[in-house]
């Protein structure tokens, strides 16, 4: 018996699309699960633009089980994460680092399983990668515990000790899992947020000290720590933070972002730091984490929407990165290539449509002119306007100085005349010179430029013949495009063909 489940994709607007997905009967190891709730992470926001049902925290009910599923069982409250399967023979697997499980037959979110998602009503899972809630913990919050809350206890379980100072850089959603997850195991955590604003809350859930960075130069009388977890959507300066850390220290960047790590590189070699990658976490630690969750009651600050389209939009409006781009790398390969080839296409059309044309037809022009006739037209057209300027002047002068003479002195009008008469010449023969010079120049150099191309080139035929190489559109239509150059005589010299 199948399953219709209603689900939610992104799309390459962006825009979230309603869409069903068939989900076969569950066999094996899978389960069918009916989602109840799921969180919205800042990795759903980077693939928004694809085709692909979104949503990597969720929790659900077991519905049906498949013949091979020991461990669950119908009615069962579970949640998943990031990862769907693993190869479980992998050397990552072996040594139980399962997350970083790259080996074909594993299954992560945004690479397998594209027609399901935790923004659905469904979906199919294998009963490996679904991890039992333990009831201490209410499935609202159990759902941004699968991937953020995995990722920053992943960092704890494995790096920190209880003894240790740990740093914390922001307060959103995975900074304020940390501090509670990091504080409940009585590590001595300090706060560092933009503003004051948050202080409140960051001791209310167990920092010890909590510090406002903006503006911040130098970090005086802080106490040196032993890591420092960055869970701020874009990388801080380095320069403040560096000065707090102790050597032998570790820094966890969890900015998911594709830009550059640019951090000086003197103090961590000197410090002997490191800089630790790290990403949700292994099976053995995400079951961990919900059983340490529910011990000590960690519970995410929440704010609900209902799982339709409306309540996803609503939902990923409120990450903080919504207004960036989504840079998965097969986005960023396709865009390249997108803007590649547009840029491309954009400087062959001008060139075919516009330069080639324009250059041709001055050639032409020029072929068909004389020399003498095209310097005295060019010449013509540069002294036209100062000759003009000059008649005018000139009329308007003698005009002005013999009305001047009639009324009044003859002397004192004579003079002005003189002196009207020189300026207007010398200004003519400076307009003169001027267009004589550029003239001269602009036809020394067309002539220059026709004699290297003659002799380049073959005689008689104005330009080389080509092929122009056509940039290959994205689609499967390319393979018809071709661009070639016809007899040189024909005005429209390049002809684009296409027969898809
Ligand atoms: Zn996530
Ligand atoms: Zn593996």
């Amino acid at each position: 018996m199948t399953v219709e489940a209603t689900v939610f994709k992104g799309s390459s607007s962006g825009e979230i699309v309603q869409s069903t997905t068939t989900l076969e009967t569950p066999k094996g190891s899978q389960v069918l699960v009916r989602t109840t709730h799921s969180g919205i992470c800042g990795t759903d926001e980077h693939f928004k633009h694809r085709d692909m049902v979104l949503g990597h925290e969720g929790v659900g009910i077991v519905e049906q089980i498949g013949e091979g599923v020991v461990a669950l069982s119908v009615g069962d409250v579970v949640g998943w994460g990031f990862t769907h399967k693993t190869c479980g023979r992998c050397e990552q697997c072996l040594r139980g680092q399962d997350n970083f499980c790259r080996a074909p037959g594993g299954e992560v979110y945004g690479r397998a399983n594209l027609h399901q998602g935790s923004f659905g009503s469904h979906a199919v899972w294998d009963e490996s990668f679904l991890f039992k809630v333990p009831a201490g913990v209410a499935p609202e919050h159990a759902a941004p515990l699968m991937c953020g809350g995995a990722t920053v206890f992943e960092i704890m379980q494995t790096y920190v000790r209880p003894t240790d100072r740990v740093g914390i850089i922001g307060l959103g959603g995975l900074g304020h899992m940390a501090v509670q997850f990091f504080t409940k195991a009585g590590v001595d955590v300090v706060v560092f947020s933009g503003s004051e604003g948050k202080r409140a809350e960051a001791l209310a859930m167990g920092a010890n000290e909590f510090y406002a960075t903006k503006g911040v130069q130098t970090f005086e009388g802080v106490k040196p720590l032993d890591h420092l977890v960055v869970t701020t959507n874009a990388l801080p300066d380095w320069n403040p933070y560096l000065g707090l850390m102790k050597p032998k220290s570790s820094i966890y960047p969890l900015t998911a972002e594709w830009s550059n790590l640019v951090i000086p590189i003197m103090p961590i070699i000197l410090g002997g730091m490191s800089i630790v990658g790290t990403v949700i976490a292994s099976r053995a630690n995400q079951k961990r984490m919900l059983e340490f969750a529910a011990r000590h009651s960690i519970r995410p600050v929440i704010e609900e929407f209902k799982l339709d389209k409306n309540g996803v939009e609503e939902g990923m409006q409120k990450l903080p990165m919504s207004d960036r781009e989504p840079p998965t790398r097969e986005y960023l390969a396709t865009s390249f290539d997108k803007s590649a080839s547009a840029v491309r296409a954009y400087t062959d059309r001008f060139e075919t449509a516009y330069a080639r044309p324009a250059l041709r037809k001055s050639t032409q022009y020029f072929e068909e002119v004389p020399i003498t006739a095209t310097f005295v037209a060019v010449f013509a057209a540069f002294a036209f306007v100062p000759v003009a300027v000059f008649i005018v002047f000139s009329l308007f002068s003698v005009l002005s100085i013999f009305f001047l003479a009639l009324s009044t002195a003859f002397i004192l009008s004579s003079t002005l005349l003189l002196f009207f008469t020189s300026l207007l010449l010398l200004t003519l023969c400076v307009a003169f010179f001027f267009a004589l010079c550029t003239t001269l120049t602009l036809v020394s150099t067309y002539v220059g430029y026709r004699l290297v191309t003659l002799t380049k080139n073959r005689v008689g035929r104005p330009y080389p013949r080509r092929v122009v190489p056509v940039p290959r559109k994205l689609s499967e239509e390319s393979e018809s495009v071709v661009v070639v150059e016809s007899e040189a005589t024909d005005s429209e010299t390049v002809k684009q063909e296409s027969s898809d």
